[in-house]
């Protein structure tokens, strides 16, 4: 009676994202393959700290999946990553994309080889492994990432929290074709290059036995990020209600706030008018479609705050005396306007009413159907103290182990083999955290 299993093929596309970590260490200098993500060896234990872990794990309730890490207190080296993905988002997802494609026409189930709804829950599966990952390298949130201009094709950050792009076909009903990244973003290779260039040592610069690279190259990276626009805007400023940086949201798109919630309504309407009995599975109970409504009824929330934050926004950067940045500067009056518009659309009765024919085909639900088939846990009472999911999941065996390079390590190492153990890992220097806030550790909650 649920409405979708997770896909069961979850390792191939969790290993396959997170390999494209090694596109953001080529470009920090160092050689094809240094990142190596391998199916974990039968025999290996997932709790060996030698190996890093990507695992998948099933939980009765919506939950966090993570990305964090063992760290040496003494350097800040990170000696082990671990990565927990929750299986049960991807039937959110699933959820997701069957209220928006109603795919089930005339009645007809629809084979795994021609399922959108799996293709779209890989490709954010993909988008998360990468995500999580990042976070394992020591990366936070860069939660103004998809406020960069790109393309679709292109990824400015996995370190954002991505909405699935919609777009409208020809014929005026919604497509997934580029729901998600496909690549590592060019902000990640910003992230990457500063935390794990190798730079020549300064000569004297040494503090309890870790040397320091010169400052000056450090700061060049961040220069040369700085002049092609890209801005770093992480959860403390993104996530609270209040928030006032016009850039910085959590499942938005687009660089125009106001544009995109215009067109995530265009594509609602557009869903909405199509979504019947076929967005469920033949057999299933008719109360279901309310389950499925609920996703497609609420597409525009998250661009919604978008929008609204431009309302009294302060554009700003996390500015340092003689950096350069630019200085704070109030959101122009005509772009709060702008915003103030389509914020309003959300509360006409066009957007609140459901369509006439849809509230004739939703029956009451029957006994054995429970109200929630998909219940979310308690919101966390602060996204920087999050709570635990509800009740220890039961860990399915390691689908994959992502190995990182030893931060500044020789190039020749390689992940084949199980990172060195502490002792000798310990003689390298340790990792430079992340561009000014560095979080090793950082829970992503579901939709
Ligand atoms: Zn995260």
């Amino acid at each position: 009676m649920s409405t979708a299993a997770p896909p069961s093929p979850s390792a191939p596309p969790s290993s396959k994202a997170a390999r494209w970590w090694d596109q953001a260490f080529q470009a920090a200098g160092w050689a094809k393959g240094t990142f190596r993500v391998d199916i974990l060896p039968a025999d290996a234990d997932p709790m060996d700290i030698r190996y890093n872990i990507i695992q998948w794990v099933h939980r009765y309730t919506r939950g966090w999946s993570y990305g964090s890490a063992v760290v040496d207190p003494r350097t800040g080296e990170i000696l082990k990553g671990n990565v927990t993905l929750g299986s049960l988002r991807s039937r959110q997802d699933y959820l997701i994309a069957e209220a928006l494609l109603s795919p089930y026409v005339n009645g007809k189930p629809l084979p795994p080889a021609n399922d959108p709804m799996l293709q779209m829950a890989l490709a954010r599966t993909r988008q998360l492994a990468a995500h999580e990952t990042g976070h394992t390298l020591g990366l936070a949130h860069n939660f103004a990432a998809s406020s960069f201009p790109h393309t679709p094709e292109e990824s400015v950050s996995v370190m954002d929290y991505p909405h699935p792009y919609i777009t409208l076909n020809k014929e005026g009903i919604p497509t997934l074709a580029q729901s998600y990244a496909v690549n590592i973003g060019i902000w990640d290779k910003v992230a990457i290059d500063y935390g794990y260039r190798e730079f020549d040592l300064v000569e004297g610069k040494r503090h309890y036995g870790v040397s320091f690279e010169s400052p000056e190259g450090l700061n060049a990276i961040l220069e040369a990020s700085e002049k092609t626009g890209l801005i770093y805007i992480t959860d403390e400023d993104a996530r609270p209600f209040g928030g006032a940086h016009p850039h910085a949201h959590l499942w938005d798109n687009g660089t125009d706030p106001a544009a995109e919630l215009d067109r995530i309504l265009t594509i609602r309407t557009a869903a909405l008018a199509r979504f019947g009995e076929d967005a469920i599975r033949p057999g299933a109970p008719m109360a279901q479609l309310e389950d499925t409504l609920v996703p497609l009824y609420l597409l525009h929330r998250y661009q919604t705050e978008a929008a609204i934050k431009e309302i009294g926004g302060l554009d700003y950067r996390y500015q340092l005396r003689g950096d350069n940045q630019p200085a704070p500067e109030i959101v122009p009056s005509a772009e709060q306007k702008k915003a103030l518009t389509a914020v309003l659309k959300t509360l006409s009765p066009d957007t609140l009413t459901l369509p006439e024919p849809l509230l004739k085909i939703l029956p009451p639900r029957p006994p054995a159907c429970p109200a929630h088939a998909n219940p979310s846990p308690p919101r966390p009472a602060s996204p920087s103290t999050p709570s635990p999911p509800p009740s220890p999941p039961p860990t399915s065996p390691s689908t994959s182990s992502s190995t990182p390079p030893a931060p500044h390590a020789s190039s020749s190492t390689t992940c084949a083999s199980p990172t060195p153990p502490p002792s000798a890992a310990s003689s390298k220097p340790s990792p430079r955290p992340p561009p000014r806030d560095p979080k090793a550790a950082t829970p992503c909650p579901p939709k």
